[in-house]
């Protein structure tokens, strides 16, 4: 089981969709499958500072990802584009460049599920134009994946050469997380992941983004945080801000809870399919998910 986390900035995987990850990971089917997790940052991180040089920032949280994969046990990688350089953080657009880095990424990886930000349906939301584009881009580039030569012109080694065959490579499942800057869950979400048993790995993750949560984040304000002085608090003041987004995503818990969505855009799967390869989830709807799996199905 390869599962491969695609993201605008580094922290978003810990903010986003660590703790189904460590479910994952810690899962019994994972035992028997041998879970692989991957993180694919699509920017390079060097705007979100307000006092550290651009160069400075993006080597910082460079580091501190490098730090936090480690500690979760997980792979990651930083997009780049044919000639090698990473996108520029705020910048992001879905054009042939992008989607064919998207495309190249994925399929080296070869994932059997991907997990990326959603499209809001509501225009109305807000967003982070790195967010959007990297659902844009994973959404449009989902059908190609499985298409050998649709970006060989921007990456020359992937040309299949003479009368040689190239290898099948298959579409994922594709899964939405939850994206905080659209500040609701008007997707509905399908599924509902109690994360209480990693929420301490989560914040020892996401602790090394200490760029981030000790400096850039209670300076710019978004999610009226003050900057934690030790692991221990921490570990509280993370616990507390899902249990706030459980009232962004309609749950009543009060537990940490990761919820994500369904989609068509890779290959459908069945519910079935769901409940053996995935932790232990609870499901909104069950009815309207394997309703609307059935029509993708059908379609
Ligand atoms: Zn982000």
């Amino acid at each position: 089981m390869k599962v491969l986390c695609i993201h605008a900035h580094f922290d978003d995987f810990e903010f986003a969709c660590a703790g189904l990850f460590l479910l994952w990971k810690n899962s019994a089917k994972a035992s028997n499958s041998s879970f692989q997790g991957k993180i694919l940052v699509c920017t390079d991180g060097a705007a979100g500072h307000h006092f550290r040089s651009r160069e400075e920032t993006a080597q910082l949280r460079l580091n501190e990802q490098a730090k936090a994969a480690e500690i979760g046990g997980f792979e990651w990688e930083l997009l780049k584009d044919p000639l090698g350089n990473p996108f520029r953080e705020g910048c992001l657009e879905t054009n042939r460049i992008f989607l064919a880095s998207l495309w190249k990424a994925i399929r080296d990886y070869r994932p059997d599920y991907i997990v990326c930000p959603p499209i809001p349906r509501d225009t109305r939301v807000g967003i982070h134009v790195d967010h959007l584009q990297v659902a844009e881009g994973v959404r449009r580039v989902a059908y190609l994946i499985s298409v050998p030569h649709a970006f060989a012109p921007e990456f020359p080694d992937t040309q299949v050469k003479g009368t040689a065959v190239p290898e099948y490579i298959s579409t994922p499942v594709i899964l939405n997380a939850h994206d905080s800057y659209m500040g609701s869950d008007e997707d509905e979400h399908d599924l509902e992941f109690d994360i209480s048993r990693v929420i301490d790995s989560i914040a020892e993750m996401s602790f090394c983004h200490q760029s981030q949560i000790a400096e850039w984040l209670p300076w710019v304000g978004r999610h009226a945080m003050t900057a934690p002085k030790s692991i221990e608090k921490w570990k509280h003041q993370l616990n507390q801000r899902f249990i706030q987004r459980n009232y962004q995503s309609n749950i009543e818990s009060s537990n940490p809870m990761e919820v994500f969505t369904v989609t068509a855009w890779g290959v459908v799967p069945g519910f079935e399919k769901l409940v053996d390869d995935l932790p232990e989830f609870r499901c909104r709807s069950e009815e309207n998910l394997k309703a609307r799996l059935n029509s993708w199905k059908a379609s």
